[in-house]
């Protein structure tokens, strides 16, 4: 699979899932915009490095999701913009008559409202350049609940229903638009809550994954960033040319159940 020409800008991209779809793309041959809040060396350094690890052309664009201009001025001053994958996100768990307004407000900005607009912002680039693929990370939670996570579970819903919208919206022209539902991923920031885990459980590593962090995904196994980045680099490939307004499950099971 080739993505050599395109180019990717991938949103909240310096960790994580984020990172592991920039990479994939990378090693697929696309130039990638990595995106963050921050505008660290570290930030720029990364870049650097993906660039050297893959022979291709990787930028750092510092960019607030939250920050309605911000976000149409990253796909602005992106150049190119082939494929975008909206991956920025935030969490905060609370019971909904408590739920603090300020976190229901950043949530459903940065994880929904940013996809309203880079996605406007981009559509008009993709239509120019004869081709394009708006990839939407949701989460399983785009699709089934939990409790105490209302903000979380209204903008994935929301980000799930848009992604159809834009779909139909292009479909008559060589655009796509889906959305990834991932289960539990194993991310530096679930990885270090393990240690915790095994602490107050009183278990293993390996029992306190399976038994408590991974109690609903059937598989009882973390999705990783790599299989993200594949499932993304797949939507972007001629084989998912007419996959479209659809959502594709990376979740063990766990919506299955
Ligand atoms: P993470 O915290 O490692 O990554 C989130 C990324 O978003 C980071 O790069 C962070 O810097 C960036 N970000 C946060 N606020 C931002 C802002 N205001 N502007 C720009 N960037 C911002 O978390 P992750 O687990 O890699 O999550 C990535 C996406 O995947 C999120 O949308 C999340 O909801 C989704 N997801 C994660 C899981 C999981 O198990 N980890 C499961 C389902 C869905």
């Amino acid at each position: 699979m080739t993505l050599n020409g395109k180019t990717a800008i991938v949103t909240g991209s310096n960790s994580g899932i984020g990172l592991g779809i920039a990479r994939e793309l990378a090693r697929s041959g696309a130039s990638v915009i990595l995106n963050s809040f921050t505008d660290s060396a570290e930030d720029h350094a990364l870049a650097a490095s993906i660039s050297d690890e893959f022979g291709i052309e990787c930028r750092y664009i510092q960019a607030d999701m939250s920050d309605p201009q911000a976000c149409r001025d990253l796909i602005g001053n992106a150049g190119r913009c082939d494929i975008l994958v909206n991956n920025a996100g935030i969490q905060f768990v609370s019971p909904i008559d408590e739920f603090p307004t300020e976190k229901w407000d950043a949530i459903i900005a940065i994880n929904m409202n940013s996809v309203f607009h880079t996605t406007a912002a981009a559509l008009p680039k993709m239509r120019k350049a004869g081709w394009g693929r708006v990839v939407n990370i949701a989460s399983a939670h785009g699709l089934t609940a939990s409790p105490y996570k209302s903000a979380y579970i209204a903008a994935k819903h929301g980000v799930v229903g848009m992604t159809k919208s834009v779909a139909l919206e292009t479909a008559e022209e060589p655009i796509t638009a889906n959305a990834i539902c991932p289960g539990y991923v194993l991310t530096p920031l679930v990885e270090a809550q393990i240690p915790d885990q095994m602490k107050a459980h009183n278990m293993e590593r390996d029992e306190v994954v399976k038994k408590v962090m991974l109690e609903r995904q059937p598989s009882r196994e973390f999705a990783t960033v790599e299989q993200l980045g594949g499932t993304t680099v797949f939507l972007c490939s001629d084989a998912a040319a007419q996959i479209t307004g659809t959502t594709i499950s990376v979740d063990g099971g766990w919506t299955a159940l």
